[in-house]
């Protein structure tokens, strides 16, 4: 990592009454300025991580380190860290200004710095001539933008975003996607987002933690995720990726020479000795239509969806193993047809090993 980290979380845990384990001995180290988002499905435990690095949380083992302090036992408000609200929590009664200035008037600045500071903010999330306006008479970007004012107010050293974008719709999601990105590498703060949307926490975050039952599989740049992912939950739950069982033949190079069913594949990544099973996963884009060739694998398709710019088709091979492939539309105008034979390969390194967990 480039710079200094501003967080870190130590063996992190969290046992909730009833012995629901939150969180399982999370290490975690952020870097000062970056993007970092907690991707996972519903109960992994990313929200738990949020409230335990905002102090709403008490962990129930591990520390929590801000700038090298340990924080683990300070209150919310002593911390130098903002929470942006999925729901916003903002003061319904209150005007735009007194919203954004709340954080502030608890740290008794004079009128003038706060004024100030108040339309600095609001200059910054685009909102400079709603300053005096009330909450009710704003739309749901609005009042977003009012409670990203009112968190960046406070020059937190970490902002904490709590699914800050699921109550937009579709259009004005991904508007305001570019714009918190935008936002954040102009103000150099560090921000830690919470999301169960793979699409957004690919498109903003410098780096994503991909969270499974209260523990970090994986942490990585969304172009490595991607392209290498380490588990088979993780495969599963980036992108669309064929997860096929094999065997180790042997080792080859960098990698493992790999027989899936039909498929002899060279696969990259770490994995057990010859004969031991394995998983390997595949992008659709990676498997290849060839002609009829010894090397090819033959295979039934069984059903084609249009995706605009792709053709997806479903194929299954001889052992009943089922593949999703990725086409262009320009190398599919030929056509298929259900029932149609297809010989495929796998383009040469892009399959990867995976581990269980
Ligand atoms: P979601 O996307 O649904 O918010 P999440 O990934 O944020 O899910 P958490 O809310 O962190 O998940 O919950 C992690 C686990 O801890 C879940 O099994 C949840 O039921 C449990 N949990 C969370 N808060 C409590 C609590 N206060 N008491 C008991 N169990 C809890």
């Amino acid at each position: 990592m480039a710079a200094d980290p501003v967080l870190r979380l130590e063996a992190v845990s969290k046992r909730f009454p009833g012995g629901v384990v939150g969180l399982d001995e999370v290490d975690l180290t952020i870097a000062t300025g970056e993007f970092l988002s907690l991707l996972g499905p519903s109960g992994c435990g990313k929200t738990t991580t949020l409230r335990v690095i905002a102090g709403f949380e008490q962990p129930t083992g591990g520390r929590v380190l801000l700038d090298g302090r340990d924080v683990t036992a300070l209150r919310p408000y002593d911390r130098p860290v903002n929470t942006v609200f999925q729901d916003y929590a903002l003061f319904p009664h209150m005007d735009v200004a007194e919203n954004v200035g709340f954080g502030l008037t608890l740290r008794r600045l004079p009128a003038a710095d706060m004024r100030r500071r108040i339309a600095a903010a609001l200059e910054l999330v685009g909102l400079a001539d709603k300053i005096g306006a009330r909450v009710a008479a704003l739309s749901g970007g609005q009042r977003q933008r009012v409670a990203l004012a009112r968190a960046i107010v406070c020059e937190p050293r970490v902002l904490l975003l709590d699914e800050p974008l699921s109550a937009l719709d579709a259009h004005l999601r991904e508007q305001m996607q570019v714009e918190l990105k935008r936002l954040q590498a102009e103000l150099g703060t560090t921000f830690v987002m919470v999301t169960h949307d793979q699409t957004e926490a690919l498109s903003i975050s410098d780096r994503i933690a991909v969270m499974n039952r209260g523990r970090i599989e994986q942490i990585a740049g969304p172009a490595e995720l991607y392209d290498a992912p380490a588990t088979r939950f993780v495969a599963g739950f980036i992108g669309t990726m064929n997860v096929l069982e094999g065997r180790v033949v042997e080792r080859r190079g960098d990698g493992l020479l790999v027989a899936a069913g039909p498929l002899m594949l060279e696969a990259q990544g770490e994995g057990p000795g010859p004969g031991e099973p394995l998983a390997v996963g595949i992008r659709p884009e990676d498997v290849l239509i060839e002609a009829e060739a010894p090397d090819t694998a033959a295979a039934r398709l069984v059903g084609t969806v249009f995706h605009g710019r792709s053709l997806r088709l479903h194929a299954r091979l001889a052992d009943g193993t089922e593949l999703t492939i990725d086409t262009p539309r320009r190398a599919a105008s030929a056509g298929f047809a259900v029932g149609d034979t297809l010989f495929l390969s796998v383009r040469p390194g892009a399959a990867r090993t995976l581990r269980a967990a």
